[in-house]
């Protein structure tokens, strides 16, 4: 075997690739007569790849490296931290300095009592977590048998078997037996895709009241948590209507279940605050945190638990725990990337630069025959590609036929924004500047314009 570096040619890291590494969320047989994009090394926004192409990420790899790519700070703590003490456990009585400060650093700037962290590798590890952790408090309080969680289809909380149930992504249910029994889920608050002829508000409202619905017809005995995002990303950045929220928040007071905010991909500045859950208003029991914690230069995830759940929890032992639990050299990497994120004022820069100048470029790109909404806060945005404007129409094509090519555009034309299905989004690090925003909106207007006339001559610029 050759020894494996960037100046393999392409075509042989491919074939190796493809004979070896079987990718997640990918066709692999499919992938490998393509041949795979090689990534080799990044730096800001920018992407390389094998080929020398200089790619603008606008999905800050996977809604994670908000710091954006090449920090040495960060790689220096992590050599700094494998030095000191690669590893140790946090299980058997014992800590280290990187899970205390990083626990103590989360608590300050997390809202409300949300005070204790439970860490885990992942944010579809942590939302496992969540799982055992709302049962075990409430069987704990003597009531076992409020066990349900309720979650919302097309929702994404993680791929693994827990995860991937709370999750509603109907493709993923289709494999493997999911979702576990005990989860259900009510309907999205996307008023795109969902709302008819009904205003956004009211349509807001009567999504939220599906769950007091839900609620009643199990029996509030029954319900242990409600799980959401407070902006559905991997779902394709719906931004829920003003009034849902709020109307979740009563309804999960009214019937004292728990709310757990699954903030991966909202939290760490995304929307402009260090949570999605202060720009939508909610006060959750317990967040999911994970991607934008280490900017992704590390995996870690875990648990932000308020005092009541973390006390209740606390009286017995809790059977639950990952080798990687507050891993010292991840944990000393999402410490710094949070200084990083404080001493350089990274959410000034997003509420106050980054996203004023976004917003007004964004939204007009509605003008584009083929854009039906735009939707952007803080850094996190979509659009909706639509064969009608007027009537919000979808394609005649199966869905994501047009948001394929769409995204096969942007690739070609050196920008990394993704379809979920019909929809294109975008989560670029939040250190992008305006000129970086420039070119970024000159690509995806490119891409655009590529996708229309691609459409318009292969028949499929058709209604359904
Ligand atoms: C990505 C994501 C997860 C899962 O995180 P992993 O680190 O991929 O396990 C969970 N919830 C949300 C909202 C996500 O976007």
């Amino acid at each position: 075997m050759p020894t494996i570096t960037n100046h393999l040619p392409t075509a042989e890291l491919q074939a190796l690739d493809a004979a070896h590494h079987f990718h997640p969320f990918t066709a692999n047989n499919a992938l490998a007569t393509k041949g795979v994009r090689v990534i080799t090394r990044a730096d800001g926004v920018y992407l390389t790849d094998s080929e020398g192409h200089r790619i603008l990420d606008g999905m800050a790899g996977l809604w994670c490296v908000n710091i954006g790519y090449g920090r040495k700070e960060l790689s220096d703590a992590a050599a700094r931290q494998m030095q000191e003490l690669p590893f140790y456990n946090t299980f058997f009585q014992t800590t280290h300095a990187p899970a205390i400060a990083l626990a103590a650093k989360l608590a300050e700037l997390a809202p409300g009592d949300l005070n204790h962290v439970f860490f885990a590798g992942s944010g579809s590890e942590a939302n496992d977590t969540n799982i055992r952790l709302v049962r075990h408090y409430w069987a704990t309080k003597g009531m076992p048998e409020r066990d349900v969680i309720i979650a919302r289809r097309n929702g994404y909380h993680g791929s693994t078997v827990g995860a991937g149930s709370l999750g509603g992504m109907a493709a993923m249910h289709a494999q493997g037996g999911m979702p576990i029994p005990g989860i259900v889920h009510i309907e999205e608050p996307n008023w795109y895709a969902k709302g008819g002829d009904e205003t956004p508000e009211a349509f807001g409202l009567s999504c939220a009241r599906q769950l007091e619905e839900k609620i009643v017809e199990l029996g509030a005995g029954r319900v242990a948590a409600f799980i959401g995002e407070p902006i559905q990303g991997a779902g394709g950045v719906i931004v829920p209507p003003s009034t849902y929220w709020p109307e979740i928040q009563r309804i999960c007071d009214k019937y004292g279940v728990l709310l757990i905010a699954d903030e991966v991909i909202c939290g760490f500045g995304r929307t402009g605050n260090w949570f999605g859950s202060e720009t939508f208003g909610i006060r959750p029991h317990i967040m999911t945190i994970a991607k934008g914690l280490s900017s992704g230069y590390a995996p870690i995830g875990g648990s932000i638990i308020c005092d009541e759940i973390a006390e209740v929890v606390g009286r017995t032992e809790f059977n639950h725990g990952y080798t990687y639990s507050g891993h010292p050299v991840a944990a000393a990497v999402a410490l710094e990337n949070l200084r990083l994120m404080e001493d350089e004022n990274i959410l000034d820069h997003v509420r106050n630069v980054a996203h004023p100048y976004l917003a007004e470029r964004w939204a007009k790109l509605a003008e584009h025959p083929l854009v039906g909404e735009t939707k952007l806060v803080g850094l996190i945005g979509s659009i909706a590609l639509t064969p009608d404007k007027e009537r919000r129409g979808k394609f005649a094509s199966d869905e994501g036929t047009v948001g394929y090519i769409c995204r096969e555009k942007c690739f070609a034309n050196n920008l990394v924004m993704r379809h979920v299905g019909d929809r294109m989004v975008i989560a670029p690090p939040l250190v992008i500047t305006p000129e970086e925003i420039d070119v970024m909106i000159e690509r995806a207007t490119l891409s655009l314009d590529q996708t229309y006339e691609a459409i318009r001559s292969e028949g499929l610029l058709k209604a359904a």
